[in-house]
């Protein structure tokens, strides 16, 4: 609060619980103003809402009244009024204005209604004002404040592993790699390692970091920095980890419907579509997905991956994520457990969003034989030196392990039904951009 003023009420409270006749304070920025001689109608913006100020020349003092005439859009302004219904006011109701105070002026604002994509994302540090991009924010906020809350519930201990590392976990060809003095080191495209190294003192313990993947391809679900939710947990094979993510994705979305309806409404997602999202959640195997694309007429075989194309088509139909399990050991990451009963395959689990959204998670339980680890790092020719630490984890009491990655942009892109992933962070990095 301001020196020397009644206490200001946020405005999605003034609406939410108005009291006509009564005074109030508000405090944000002009959303947009026209004036007819000596009227000026203004709406004021904060982080809960909107609400139309009338002021009136006469009621209040007369500098007061130019400046609230001549007030550019995006000015942030202290205003005193009386509440009144309004039918025709955004909520229902307006201030009619006793003081009118310009806090910060403003250079003429460069978005305007109508603008290009670039435009927007050039202006991001602008851009983020807006309602949309206000709303996806808080709904992110919620995801993350129902998984810490679930995580907690649940017995998951936070711990926070290192971004700078010599491990390559998810593959070379998307590191970004950097000088570390007179070495080389990458920025992190996975936690994993350094949780597995945990659990043994934690038993069940999960990270929220950014994650970063030098992706090159040029799609509506990459980003090149992106904020990852891992978690693992000893003692659990694949069945019980893929109850884990079910019920944690359940617990992000009734947080959301908890705390953000009218948010959802906004962004043009009606909150009924995600009542659906209760465990369990579907599982299907890998070789059945197959077999149904190709049904719908896809040329794949045993050992094709799923990419985007093929992800949308498979989820369209459906209302809740849904698990694709039994990947081919070919196509699948060096740590995850060959599944003794279809050993063509690996115990592993892709979570997918409805709606043709797609990967949200992938998870696996974790191969525990020191010899079948070498062999398999072997095969895929990658270098053991840098393992030693990972394959120590396979020498000192090692037990079965699960855990899995999830983007939380990918939930939020789902949850808010935001056509690019993009929308999903206040200040996106793709490979086309890293700026603002
Ligand atoms: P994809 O096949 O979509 O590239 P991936 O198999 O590379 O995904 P993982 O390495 O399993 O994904 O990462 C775990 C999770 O992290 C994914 O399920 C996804 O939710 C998220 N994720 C992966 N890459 C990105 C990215 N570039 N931008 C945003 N989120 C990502
Ligand atoms: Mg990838």
């Amino acid at each position: 609060m301001l020196m020397g003023m009644s206490s200001p009420r946020k405005i999605g409270q003034v609406l939410s619980s108005p009291v006509p006749g009564q005074e109030e304070a508000i405090q944000g920025w002009i959303y947009r103003t026209r004036s007819s001689g000596a009227i000026v109608f203004a709406v004021v913006r904060d982080s809960s809402g909107v609400i139309q100020v009338t002021v009136k020349k006469g009621n209040l003092p007369e500098g007061e009244f130019e400046a609230a005439k001549s007030a550019p859009v995006e000015s942030s302004v202290i205003v005193i009024g009386k509440v009144f219904e309004d039918k025709r006011a955004p909520g229902g109701y307006e201030l009619k204005a006793s003081s009118f105070k310009l806090v910060g002026g403003a250079d003429p604002f460069p978005i305007t209604e109508y603008q290009s994509e670039e435009l927007l994302l050039d202006n991001r540090h602008l851009w983020i004002r807006s309602r949309e991009q206000t709303a996806v924010m808080k709904v992110k906020a919620s995801v993350l404040e129902g998984a810490r809350a679930w995580l907690k519930a649940n017995d998951f201990t936070e711990v926070t592993p290192p971004i700078l590392t010599q491990n390559a976990c998810e593959g070379g060809v998307t590191l970004f790699k950097l000088k570390y003095f007179d070495r080389e080191a990458y920025l992190s495209q996975s936690a994993q390692m350094y949780l597995e190294a945990l659990i043994f003192s934690l038993d069940r313990v999960y990270s929220l970091t950014p994650s970063f993947r030098a992706e090159k391809s040029r799609t509506t679900r990459h980003l090149t920095e992106y904020w990852h939710l891992e978690l693992e947990e000893a003692w659990t094979d694949n069945d019980g980890n893929m109850e884990v993510q079910e019920n944690l994705v359940t617990a992000m979305v009734e947080q959301v419907l908890k705390d953000r309806q009218a948010e959802l409404r906004l962004l043009g997602r009606d909150p009924a579509d995600l009542k659906e999202v209760r465990p369990p959640f579907k599982r299907v195997r890998y070789s059945q997905a197959i077999e149904a694309l190709k049904a719908k007429g896809f040329d794949l075989a045993f050992g094709s991956d799923m990419g985007a194309v093929e992800e949308r088509a498979f989820t369209a139909e459906e209302r809740a994520p849904i698990f694709v399990t039994n990947f081919p050991r070919e196509i699948k990451a060096f740590y995850m457990k060959e599944d003794p009963t279809d050993p063509a395959t690996v115990k592993c689990a892709d979570m997918l969003a409805p709606e043709g959204y797609g990967e949200i998670i992938g998870g696996s339980e974790r191969e525990t034989d020191l010899g079948t680890l070498t062999a398999r790092l072997k095969a895929q020719e990658i270098p053991l030196e840098a393992y030693q630490w990972y394959l120590d984890l396979r020498r000192f009491g090692s037990v079965p392990h699960s855990g899995f990655g999830l983007g939380i942009e990918r939930v939020v892109r789902w949850i808010c039904k935001l056509e690019h992933i993009r929308d999903a962070v206040p200040f996106p990095r793709t490979v086309a951009r890293c700026y603002p």
